[in-house]
């Protein structure tokens, strides 16, 4: 049995008349750039999120950089962020003209600590950047807190998030509406994805989301009048279309993933660390991902199960702090301690609505197996 990451074929038939009608629409009318069909989307995607706006743009990659841009971040500028994360988060920041700087994680949840975040303000930092990461909200809470207490915009890294929720002063409120602003991808593997990139930015600010509309076509107020830096990231419309018809399938095929973690988590609690949620937080399962003893288990898991034909991947293997491309700015082996532990540790297993349950017994048999291996061998 061959099993992959993310099992898109899967969806497609109950997408394609839908998707092939709007499609053809779109291809009659001719209208790619700013169609009606992205502001359609806007709208029901900014309903969605419970926000005011939202605004497609190009990829989630461009969501965080405009979001950034948009809040008025600017060279010298600090912002605080995990290094536990995918290096667009971090990217973004750098194309922002600001320095990252990280803060260590929380062992249980692999997102960023409030706490570390105190420790790393300066009179620099203008913005904190929480990840949802893997689908579980972040510690909004403290962090909203903190932010309040140092005037700092929070901007949500909700790329592996979107249909996340998290409890707050006794109401739940989506993922994205939380801070300033929500930074979405809706690249094909993600939660809510597309065919082939883009991304939007929620807010509830008028002035910072007429920015955003300003920053990603050009800088442009009306045509051929730029007011401020800009440049192009727009959302085509073909993708909104498409994102159109996924969004009404989103809250079913979140439901899925959290049946698929669930019973993930009852084969597997005694094999390896399973993910736990907080009680103030829904999970959106974008990835499942465990945790082993050590490097070595893991190694031998990963190698167990590509040998068997199931695809598993590490989410990431090399924190930000650590990556060649940000030597520039001075961390070194052992400043982050618990994110450099898990990432060591760390192994998502296939993860998608369409999973079946007979892949799940398929998959877990095998980590077991994997494991057991391991212990044999000692
Ligand atoms: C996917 C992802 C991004 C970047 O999104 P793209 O649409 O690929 O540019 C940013 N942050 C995180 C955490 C992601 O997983």
């Amino acid at each position: 049995m061959k099993i992959s990451m993310v099992n898109l074929q899967a969806e497609y038939p109950e997408l394609k008349d839908e998707v092939e009608q709007a499609v053809k629409k779109i291809f009659e009318k001719s209208n790619f750039v700013l169609g009606e069909e992205m502001e359609n989307f806007e709208k029901e995607f900014a309903r969605f999120c419970q926000t005011k706006y939202a605004a497609g743009v190009a990829s989630g990659t461009d969501a965080i950089r405009i979001a950034l841009m948009a809040c008025g971040i600017k060279n010298g500028d600090e912002v605080i962020t995990t290094p536990f994360t995918f290096i667009a988060t971090v990217e973004a920041i750098r194309h922002a003209g600001a320095t990252p700087v990280f803060a260590d994680i929380i062992g249980k949840t692999y997102n960023i600590d409030p706490a570390q975040i105190e420790k790393k303000i300066t009179s620099r930092t203008k913005a904190l950047l929480p990840v949802h990461l893997y689908g579980h909200p972040a510690e909004m809470e403290p962090i909203l807190e903190t932010a309040r207490k140092h005037k700092l915009f929070v901007i949500e890294d909700c790329a592996q998030s979107c249909s996340a929720k998290y409890k707050t002063g006794g109401a739940w409120k989506y993922v994205g509406s939380l801070g300033d602003c929500g930074a979405f991808s809706f690249f094909p593997a993600k939660n809510l994805g597309c065919f082939g990139d883009g991304g939007a930015i929620t807010t509830d600010n008028r002035e910072i989301y007429e920015k955003i509309l300003t920053i990603r076509n050009h800088g442009q107020t009306k045509r051929y009048h730029s007011e401020i830096d800009g440049f192009n990231s727009r959302l085509d419309t073909l993708q909104a279309a498409v994102l159109s018809i996924k969004l009404k399938r989103l809250g079913q095929w979140t439901e899925r993933r959290n049946r698929i973690a669930e019973a993930y988590n009852r084969l597997l609690k005694d094999t390896a660390a399973v993910p736990v949620a907080n009680p103030n937080a829904r999970h959106s399962f974008n990835y499942y991902t465990i945790c082993f003893a050590d490097k070595d288990t893991r190694e031998d898991v990963q190698k167990h199960l590509l040998a068997n034909g199931i695809a598993c991947q590490i989410y990431y293997p090399i924190s930000a702090h650590l990556q060649k491309a940000m030597e520039y700015l001075g961390y070194k082996k052992g400043d982050l301690p618990v994110a450099e532990d898990l990432q060591d540790r760390i192994l998502s297993l296939p993860m998608s609505p369409k999973l079946l349950d007979e892949e799940i017994r398929v998959i877990t048999d095998e980590v077991k197996h994997a494991v057991k291996l391991c212990v044999k061998k000692g």
